[in-house]
């Protein structure tokens, strides 16, 4: 590092936003990359701590720190600092596969273990780590790297989400013959069809998908393994099976309503259809002049308000279990844990400009669901609940009399999170599993040589993660192989 003092002068910046007014009359990404003396100047905070917690992603407990995949951030920090964006690109692709995708939507949690957060703003990473892989696409440094050699082994990798791609990324790269199938139209997951274009560009996206086909990976779409081959016949086909099936079952919300309400991923990804392909969009996926309610709190609920404000909705409110997230840490939430703290995420600046308020409400729930006379829902009875503490240290949550309140509402997005893995999968395919999660032994499944990663293993969680995931898997399938080959001579 050049600099010693760069964590005292500078402030933290994380990058420019297109106005929320202008950016919801499209799908086009809501940020861009840092200039790169911005970035220089943003990577000059970093201190270069002795134990960098920021680059070691475990969990102890609860608490959870770092960067899953171990991302080498104090060193490509410094070359950023030099301007040396080229070598910093080396190393960022060391640890991760995929930087264009995790330097959008990655939630970030190396910032919340980066020492100078302890009193000041975290130093800018993740914007940093996108700047530099977006500047390695437009100068040409990411190509195709075709392996030299091919070993005789062949891979199937099933889901070609950030974990079936960064497993035959791995794989592929070691010579190994890898076919990823898709039962959708196009790869990527949920990364094509979840995540929305405002935060991650399908181009992205595709990029990264060309270049693996490039590099050798064969990707066959529209093909349900399970439905169109069975897992036993792919298992003699090959010399080992990957499961990166995601973890997509929606929680169930138990309710008399019949119409009106759709699950959050069916609406997403009819919205993305619709925004890549011009497919008609259902009247039950289109807010436009509606009054749209989300149920759930998170961050899958927060991608329906933005994509109800770019489709013109008439109003939108998201109903949230949990009390607002305060300002700052809490006792039981210090650093280098992942930081709970209340955060303005991009769709909710959004409704703030087109409708004046937060569109979040906070510990609520619906108690009744109201219909015209021809059955048509046109609103909601809430209840306000208070959220008391046991003495076992538990949590429930009790009504609070008088606080009755009527939304209107003509459709209800349902965000209340996954319960894993969608269970006739797991059930066609056999694997043992447990809480909705794939059941493994160092990443194998119950069926030998069938192994499994991802969110179908961990259940719902994050690109990084996933990424590690496939990392992880692909070393678990080679040590597998080897000892194979030791037992056969
Ligand atoms: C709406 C939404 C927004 C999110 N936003 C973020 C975010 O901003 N940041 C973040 O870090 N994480 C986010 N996540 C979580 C993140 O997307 C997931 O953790 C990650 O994509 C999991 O990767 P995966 O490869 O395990 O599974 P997935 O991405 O779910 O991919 C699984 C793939 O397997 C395919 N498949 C399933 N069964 C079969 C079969 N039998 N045959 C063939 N193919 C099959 C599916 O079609 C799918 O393409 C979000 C999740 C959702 C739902
Ligand atoms: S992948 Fe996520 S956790 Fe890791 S450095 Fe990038 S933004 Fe931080």
């Amino acid at each position: 590092m050049k600099r010693r003092d760069g964590f005292m002068t500078e402030e933290r910046n994380t990058g420019e936003e297109r106005h929320p007014s202008v950016r919801t009359t499209d799908y086009e990404e809501y940020k861009g990359r840092f200039t790169e003396d911005e970035a220089k100047r943003q990577a000059s905070r970093c201190m270069d701590c002795g134990t960098p917690f920021c680059h070691v992603g475990e969990t102890f407990g609860a608490v959870r720190i770092g960067c899953p995949v171990y991302n080498l951030i104090p060193e490509w920090n410094g070359l950023v600092e030099d301007g040396n964006f080229e070598e910093a690109l080396h190393r960022l692709h060391q640890t991760n596969n995929f930087p264009e995708f995790t330097g959008r939507v990655c939630p970030a949690p190396c910032e919340g273990s980066c020492t100078l957060a302890i009193h000041r703003p975290a130093v800018a990473i993740k914007q940093i780590e996108r700047t530099i892989i977006d500047i390695g696409f437009e100068n040409g440094w990411v190509k195709a790297r075709k392996p030299s050699v091919r070993t005789p082994f062949k891979i199937a990798v099933v889901g070609s989400g950030p974990a079936g791609l960064a497993a035959a990324d791995q794989l592929n790269q070691a010579g190994h013959s890898v076919t990823v199938f898709e039962r959708e139209d196009r790869a990527g997951g949920l990364l094509t069809y979840g995540i929305p274009a405002m935060k991650l560009d399908k181009k992205v996206v595709e990029r990264r998908i060309s270049l693996l086909e490039e590099e050798g990976i064969r990707f066959k779409l529209n093909f349900t393994v399970g439905v169109d081959e069975t897992l036993d016949s792919l298992k003699s086909r090959f010399d080992a099976v990957i499961l990166c099936i995601g973890a997509t079952e929606p929680r169930k919300l138990e309710t008399p309503v019949k119409s009106g309400l759709v699950y959050a991923m069916d609406y997403l990804t009819a919205s993305t259809k619709h925004h890549l392909d011009g497919k008609v969009l259902l009247d039950e996926h289109d807010a436009k002049d509606k009054d749209i309610i989300v149920i759930g709190g998170g961050d899958t609920g927060a991608d329906c308000v933005a994509t109800a404000l770019r489709q013109r909705c008439k109003s939108v409110v998201q109903f949230g279990k949990h009390e607002e997230a305060p300002a700052t840490r809490s006792d039981d939430n210090m650093w280098p844990d992942t930081p709970n703290v209340f955060t303005l995420d991009y769709g909710y600046e959004e409704a703030m400009h087109q409708f004046g308020k937060d569109p979040r409400e906070y510990l609520i729930q619906v108690e009744r669901y109201a219909t015209s006379d021809d059955g048509r829902l046109n609103g909601v009875w809430t209840v306000r609940n208070e959220k008391v503490r046991n003495s076992d240290g538990s949590v429930t949550f009790s009504r609070v009399d008088g606080t009755e309140q009527f939304f209107p509402a003509d459709l209800i997005y349902v965000a209340i999170g996954f319960s894993g893995v969608e269970q006739e999968q797991v059930s066609i395919h056999q694997v043992e599993g447990k809480a909705g999660k794939i059941a493994t032994t160092s990443y194998e499944t119950s069926i030998p040589g069938v192994f499994a990663a991802g969110d179908a293993r961990r259940g719902q969680s994050l690109v990084v993660w996933a990424i590690r995931e496939g990392r992880e898997v692909a070393k678990a399938v080679e040590e597998r192989m080897m000892k194979g080959i030791e037992k056969t001579g």
